[in-house]
């Protein structure tokens, strides 16, 4: 199989595995506990934090180690309501095109009182830091925009967006799930506050994540146990996970600072050898330079129906996200660049990976331009 579905996960690196494996049955200490074992876990703990603080600049004192990205964001937006009501900053600014865990955090404090502004994007899938400067309120107190949208692969302008907030006192989060490790992001020239990243979007298992959090005195825990990581999130550590996540984090921050097209490079292969091959195909939204994502519409076919074909034809790719891969509902980020439902439905995700080869684009390439033409009855 052609595994071109990297935005919705990827495969845990065979360094990365091997680097975890003695944490499932040597070291296998509870980080809390005082003994050797505990303190050989909780050592290992610290060397992840150090290591996954590098790739955005930060103090590994203000990494705190979560489950995944969508803990990271819940964590950030509803850990933060407590502070914000009690600084009467309850009006939290955010985007239409946001990962649902952003969207569904945001949404759950409307009855607790906050008001909210989702942000528009043009139809090229940006948005102007202007647009984030007009809607800002005295009241302001978080605004939550991502850094690289996981559907079209747009990389918004957050160095500005973090300097507007700064100067208007409002608290920056940013979900950097599909940048880390990817495009250059640091949490101090950025002005950013808050910071979510996740582990299987780079060669880390599923069900580990971190929150960067500038400001831990502001946060509430949403997951409530003893002590661990500062009193913010209860629950004994994943070791090996976390330990997976350091090592991911230094291998993939190297891969991209060795070349930082090279996602690029392959986005960009892929686009040409499609777009000269077929007529009535078009790319949704702007993917910045290093996307590893790129989202195509094609005139008279349905994304879904191409979707199963690829597959049975060995490639992997999706049709909007696989969060909402379930439901029959156009994905809610080509709604919001203006597509309608049917242009919406005629789309399909390819992302690739630090692993996808260039004999895999090749081959993708001519079949997907085989497989649209087979649809279009050709
Ligand atoms: C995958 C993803 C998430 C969720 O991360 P999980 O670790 O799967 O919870 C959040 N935001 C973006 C942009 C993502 O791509």
């Amino acid at each position: 199989m052609i595994y071109l579905d990297n935005a919705a996960t990827t495969k845990v690196s065979p360094e990365v595995l091997e680097t975890m494996t003695p944490y499932f049955s040597d070291v296998y200490g509870n980080p809390e506990s005082i003994h050797s074992a505990g303190r050989k876990a909780a050592k290992a703990i610290e060397k992840a934090r150090e290591q996954v603080a590098v790739p955005i600049g930060a103090d590994p004192s203000n990494i705190i180690f979560t489950s995944g990205g969508s803990e990271a964001n819940t964590l950030a937006i509803v850990g933060l309501a407590d502070y914000l009501k009690s600084v009467g900053r309850t009006h939290i600014i955010t985007t239409k095109v946001e990962h649902h865990s952003v969207l569904n955090a945001i949404k759950s404090l409307f009855d607790s009182g906050f008001e909210m502004t989702w942000l528009d994007v043009d139809r090229d899938g940006d948005i102007p830091p202007e647009r984030v400067a007009e809607a800002m309120r005295e009241n302001t107190g978080l605004v939550s925009i991502m850094a690289v949208n996981n559907e079209i692969g747009n990389r918004y302008p957050i160095e500005r967006i973090g300097e507007i907030c700064r100067s208007a006192g409002a608290l920056f989060h940013t979900d950097c799930v599909q940048a880390y490790c990817g495009t250059n992001i640091d949490v101090d020239l950025s002005c950013i506050d808050f910071l979510s990243a996740s582990g299987h979007k780079v060669h880390a298992p599923k069900g580990v994540g971190f929150l960067y959090a500038r400001h831990k005195e502001f946060l509430r825990s949403v997951i409530h146990g003893g002590s661990q990581e500062y009193e913010l999130r209860g629950g004994t550590h994943n070791v090996p996970y976390i330990v997976g996540l350091g090592k991911a984090a230094e291998l993939s921050h190297a891969e991209w600072l060795h070349d930082t097209y090279a996602y690029g490079k392959k986005v960009g292969a892929i686009r040409n050898g499609v777009l000269s091959q077929l007529s009535g195909v078009y790319v949704n939204g702007t993917p910045h330079y290093n996307s590893k994502t790129l989202n195509l519409r094609f005139d008279d076919v349905d994304g879904e129906t191409l979707l199963m074909l690829l597959d049975s034809k060995g490639v992997e790719v999706s049709a909007g996200s696989a969060c909402s891969a379930h439901y029959a509902v156009p994905s809610h980020v080509l709604s919001a660049i203006g597509l309608t439902e049917d242009e919406a439905i005629s789309s399909i995700r390819v992302s690739v990976s630090q692993y996808t080869t260039g004999e895999e684009i090749e081959e993708a390439i001519r079949l997907i331009v085989d497989s649209v033409n087979q649809l279009r009855g050709g």
